[in-house]
């Protein structure tokens, strides 16, 4: 695509003496400019075009400038632009409507709209603590929550430590992670019982009458996708049920089709059963086009606050445009089955080939996923399974994830890196022979930067 060189300096200039960036060091970073974008493919300051295997923050999953959610967003924009939350808007309830038409089980009926994932998981905690009357939030070791006073005290990965105040009450226990067990189990049938009597001693010493809430993200998706064994999310069902602790699943990152599915909690198909008391949810919910997130609520804990004022609120909650953006996003993975086609991916195309890469590349300790959502795990040796690169690290013992990075830009691809793993997390609308060309290229930028 043709570029216009001065505005493109432009872009660079001004970013760097302007714009502010997340979670980095502001000298030693260099932002890839954007000149645009379609479907699963981004263009680079060069007009180049790179395959969009990251989604961005794993969250464009319809795709880039899809022809109606952009339609629906201008249709809003002209018909009611903006609109404070404390009124009715037929486009938020009709987004509410189709949310938890989606969420298997039968008492998830009321959205509390936010404007994006750490506000739900912030709005969870305070409806779990009303409705208990309890402080203390369990959460897990290898998660990620969002950037907000409480849902970064619940992140269990190292954002959270410059972070720190110790003062949220959140406690962090290990969940099921069978390549890395703490647990030393050998299956997931094993990993899976294990965790669930590891989780049973947190609550019994930490004691149940003092914990409101259990978050855990339904698939943890940052910190490694690790498809939790059949079985565990119904343990923890559960447990927390019997302890009367709000279950409240994550699912910012793998819902709307992530996974497969239309929620990850539904990845075994036992997702009625699980029937968790509140879900958060985000990126997917309109692939980013606008921002927004939302806790849906059960019926109970929804009826805590039928006569007693919810302690919460935000001037943009259900913003016009971004439930526009949500109906439209919602109603085009209908009709264009895009969760099927997720599932299609992750079962013929992506888990074949990268299990194919696997086998290839000594490289590879493990590959695992579903769907649409696939982590690529990287190690010294097979053996030991040690990291390529420690946990965190920047610079010099970076320089492998990093040439690994530049491999795949240069064959055009746009990977997701994190820390020793590669994730292949392409929006569900990616095409067969636009996933095979992608697996490809990382095939390819794997042998360049590992020599493997
Ligand atoms: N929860 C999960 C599982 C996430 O992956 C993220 C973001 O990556 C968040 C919460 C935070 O969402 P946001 O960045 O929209 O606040």
């Amino acid at each position: 695509r043709p570029v216009d060189a001065a505005a493109v300096a432009r872009t660079r200039e001004l970013d760097s003496a302007h714009v502010f960036h997340s979670w980095s060091a502001q000298k030693l970073i260099s932002p890839m400019v954007v000149t645009g974008a379609e479907g699963s493919w981004v263009y680079d300051a060069e007009g180049r075009p790179l395959l969009d295997f990251s989604s961005q923050l794993v969250f464009t999953n319809v795709g880039h400038g899809h022809p109606k959610v952009v339609a629906a967003i201008g249709e809003q924009a002209a018909r009611l632009a903006t609109v404070a939350p404390q009124h009715a808007v037929d486009v938020r309830g009709e987004a509410a409507r189709l949310i938890t038409s989606h969420l298997p089980g039968s008492r998830l009926n009321k959205v509390f709209f936010t404007t994006g994932g750490a506000e739900a998981n912030e709005n969870a905690v305070r409806a779990a603590r009303q409705h208990t009357g309890r402080r203390k939030v369990l959460a897990r070791y290898r998660s990620y929550h969002g950037n907000t006073q409480t849902a970064i005290h619940l992140t269990g990965d190292p954002r959270r430590w410059a972070n720190d105040s110790g003062a949220e009450g959140v406690v962090h226990f290990f969940g099921p992670y069978l390549y890395r067990s703490v647990f030393h189990s050998t299956t997931e049938a094993e990993e899976c019982q294990r965790a669930l009597e590891h989780l049973e001693q947190v609550i019994a010493l930490e004691g149940p009458s003092t914990i409101a809430a259990l978050v855990l993200e339904s698939v943890p998706g940052t910190a490694g996708i690790m498809v939790p064994p059949p079985g565990y999310l119904a343990g923890v069902r559960e447990i927390t049920r019997r302890h009367g602790i709000v279950l409240v699943l994550d699912e910012v990152m793998a819902g709307f089709g992530r996974t497969g599915t239309w929620f990850g909690y539904d990845v075994h198909g036992d997702g009625e059963r699980i029937d968790p008391d509140l879900v958060t949810i985000a990126k997917g919910v309109n692939s980013g086009y606008v921002p927004l997130g939302a806790v849906v609520l059960s019926d109970e804990v929804a009826a805590t606050f039928d006569e007693r004022a919810f302690p919460g609120g935000l001037t943009y909650s259900g913003h016009p445009l971004a439930c526009a953006a949500s109906v439209a996003t919602i109603r085009a993975m209908e009709d264009e089955r895009l969760v099927e086609h997720a599932h299609h991916l992750g079962e013929d195309v992506i888990g074949p080939a990268l299990r194919e890469i696997a086998d290839r590349h000594d490289v590879v300790g493990e590959v695992r996923g579903t769907g649409v959502f696939w982590a690529v795990e990287l190690v010294k040796s097979r053996e030991t399974r040690e990291p390529v690169v420690p946990a965190g690290a920047t610079g010099a013992a970076n320089a492998p994830m990093a040439a690994f990075t530049k491999a795949c830009l240069s064959r055009g691809l746009l990977p997701f890196v994190n820390g020793n793993r590669t994730h292949v997390v392409p929006p569900c609308t990616t095409s067969d022979d636009e996933a095979r060309w992608g697996l490809a290229q990382l095939d390819a930028a794997l042998g360049e930067a590992f020599g493997s």
